[in-house]
């Protein structure tokens, strides 16, 4: 399968969309903030840095990215396709990945671009509630995302948190930077001819169809 570079402001569905297709075609899931969080939590000076970034919705260092994803995107489980999550984060970031991608002599994939009005995003963020066991993804104000118990994961039982970063202040931060650095990335991936908009702000079954659709077609033509 072709590899995939999700594409759009937090909150509009990457990480739900990535475990489904992970599920379904086996891609592996390369989330950037997941890689961050983690490496935080070791809690040493790095990861304290990382933290104080990430709680600010302010970006960590390129290198210190390219670093991470050149490592993950070589590892054997990439092998039958991968999806990136919150990478590339601006047009400087999609430039470096096309360098790294050049040196390891591998193919972009396609974009897939996920919209979806702010007002509904709000909602999406704030709601938004993860199971610190297994990963999955909850959302209080929505009912068919509720977990069936008040704080426990339907899945595994464990333990729901909300992220440090998802507060209407950090998300307001996220969603002007990503409106300002992170577009013209659009454009650079429209102009290669890579690009696929895809409406987010639908039932889940839905957008998953679409992109299906997108995945199966782009095989046919390649
Ligand atoms: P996310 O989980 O994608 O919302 O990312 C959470 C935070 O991790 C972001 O607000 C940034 O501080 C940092 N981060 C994630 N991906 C990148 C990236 N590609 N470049 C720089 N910082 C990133």
């Amino acid at each position: 399968m072709k590899n995939i570079i999700f594409l759009a402001v937090q909150g509009a569905g990457k990480g739900t969309f990535a475990k489904l297709l992970k599920e379904e075609y086996g891609y592996t899931h390369i989330s950037t903030g997941d890689i961050l969080r983690e490496r935080a939590s070791v809690g040493d000076e790095l990861g304290n840095e990382i933290k104080n970034l990430i709680d600010n919705g302010v970006f960590v260092s390129d290198d210190i990215i390219y670093q991470a994803i050149e490592y993950k995107i070589t590892q054997p489980e990439c092998e039958n396709g991968y999806i990136l999550d919150g990478f590339p984060r601006n047009l400087e970031q999609a430039k470096g990945y096309d360098k790294i991608l050049e040196k390891l002599g591998k193919e972009l994939g396609v974009v897939i671009n996920l919209v979806i009005p702010d007002e509904i995003l709000k909602q999406r963020i704030i709601g938004r509630r993860i199971c610190a066991d297994c990963g999955a993804i909850y959302n209080i104000y929505d009912k068919a995302l509720q977990p069936r118990v008040e704080g426990k994961c339907d899945k595994c039982e464990g333990d729901i948190y909300q992220r440090a970063d998802d507060n209407e202040e950090s998300m307001k931060k996220r969603v002007d930077t990503y409106y300002k650095v992170t577009e013209p990335i659009i454009d650079y991936y429209k102009q290669q001819g890579v690009l696929k908009t895809v409406n987010s702000n639908r039932k889940i079954e839905e957008t998953l169809n679409e992109i299906k659709e997108i995945l199966e077609s782009e095989d046919v033509d390649n």
